[in-house]
């Protein structure tokens, strides 16, 4: 049963990875991104408590991101594995993990800041489907329309540039601990992120056949 984390800073193409490698491995991809997303758009309280943090680029308080996922790892689609993208982002959270649901993989992606920059602030998603496009490396089809569903794409509003900042630094002290920790379990492998997602993908398909 395939359980495994992407870990990597905010516009390094996790989203897109989870995607494809969710597919490829019949496993449902669990963003606790996307779930946040859903709850703001559902306006429940927990999406407005949690709509205050997103917007700043901060996390959202541990027990409000865990009450979401405990919800989404209960049901029958995950029984068989998943693909995490978005949690653990703290060490308190990897352990909260642990005893919920021991993970086998930890795949890690990383690129210099200033990539990060430009791919988050060309970045357009689908609110509908959450497929991501970027304007110089992956324009739609149509522009301003999802390729797969022709719905108008709109920019996330934590990919503002002030956002943006913040998330990369929450993620270099809170999240990127984690690397070390993962490491020390021996259940850490790094990925080169550069290039294509095909050419990613490609490394990540590599790097999982090669252990399993
Ligand atoms: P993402 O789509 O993974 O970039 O997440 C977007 C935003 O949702 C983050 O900047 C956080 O505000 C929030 N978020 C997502 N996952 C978590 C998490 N595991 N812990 C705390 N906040 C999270």
């Amino acid at each position: 049963m395939p359980r495994i984390v992407l870990l990597g800073p905010p516009g390094v193409g996790k989203g897109t990875q989870a995607k494809v490698l969710a597919q490829h491995l019949h496993v449902p991809h669990l963003s606790t991104g996307d779930l946040l997303r859903e709850s703001v758009r559902a306006k429940s309280s927990l999406g407005e408590e949690a709509d205050v943090y997103m917007r700043a680029g901060r996390l959202v308080p541990d027990d409000l991101v865990l009450r979401i996922l405990r919800e989404r790892l209960g049901r029958a689609d995950a029984a068989t594995g998943y693909i995490l993208d978005g949690y653990p982002r703290n060490v308190a959270q990897a352990n909260e993990l642990d005893r919920i649901a021991p993970i086998d993989r930890v795949l890690s992606f990383d690129l210099p800041e200033s990539a990060l920059v430009v791919r988050l602030t060309q970045r357009w998603t689908c609110p509908k489907c959450g497929t991501a496009y970027n304007l110089a490396t992956r324009p739609p089809k149509v522009p301003g329309a999802c390729d797969l569903d022709g719905t108008t794409l709109v920019q996330r509003a934590d990919d503002a540039p002030a956002a943006v900042r913040t998330r990369l630094a929450v993620y270099r002290e809170q999240t990127e601990p984690l690397l070390e920790h993962y490491r020390r379990l021996g259940r850490l492998t790094p990925i080169d992120a550069r290039g294509t997602p095909e050419q990613v993908a490609q490394r990540l398909r590599t790097a999982l056949e090669g252990r399993s």
